[in-house]
């Protein structure tokens, strides 16, 4: 329970992440330790000021929009605790930085792979400052197996093309965790290309 620490739990969509933090954010309460909860502005999941796990748990929080705006929400705190971490913006490793130098404990959650499973915003960057990482696994949504370590875009109940913008307009547009084996980056341009080239190819002869 001492401070001076960053503790970052990560992992695909739906493997727990938030009900960890909201565990070990009820562990600091029982110690009588003052907490705060900070969420990001953008995430659209919850739907007031209060984080929330898929299994229902939830805490107030307040939302935040940029990262050194953390700072003078959590004065007087001696845990802060950070939901989407993936969404802020890049100073928020400077912002833990001096949170942790102000002898705070800092718990953290987010995604550390996109959609197309590269590194997601800050995520490298405040591994490397954490004092303690959680990787946790999900069950992959489409062989069942329990090491799940991708997050899967679908759209319309496809998967997602490597070239479909970050942020999608229409079309039913959902995530599941699924393992390397069963996780798919479908590629329609480079696909294109390549038939492209055969097709000139045949022509020539
Ligand atoms: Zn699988």
């Amino acid at each position: 329970m001492s401070g001076y620490s960053f503790e970052l739990i990560t992992g695909p969509m739906s493997c727990g992440k938030t009900e960890e933090l909201l565990r070990r954010i009820r562990r600091c309460i029982i110690a009588k330790k003052k907490v705060k909860v900070i969420s990001p502005d953008v995430d659209t999941r919850a739907k007031g000021d209060y984080i929330e796990s898929r299994n229902g748990l939830w805490l107030d929080a307040v939302k935040v929009k940029h990262s050194v705006q953390i700072l003078s929400f959590v004065k007087d705190a001696e845990v802060v605790a950070i939901d989407e971490l993936q969404f802020f913006d890049s100073n928020i490793t400077k912002v833990i930085t001096q949170l942790m130098n102000e002898g705070k404990k800092v718990i953290g959650t987010g995604l550390e792979l996109d959609f197309k499973a590269e590194p997601f915003g800050s995520m490298p960057e405040l591994m490397c400052i954490a004092t303690k990482v959680d990787k946790l696994h999900a069950v992959c949504m489409k062989c069942g197996c329990e090491h799940a370590t991708r997050t899967q875009r679908l759209i319309d109940g496809h998967p997602a093309d490597k070239n479909s913008p970050l942020i999608m307009i229409g079309g039913d547009e959902t995530y599941e965790a699924r393992c390397i084996k069963c996780y798919e980056l479908p590629d329609v341009k480079a696909k294109s290309k390549a038939l492209g080239l055969k097709l000139l190819q045949f022509n020539k002869k």
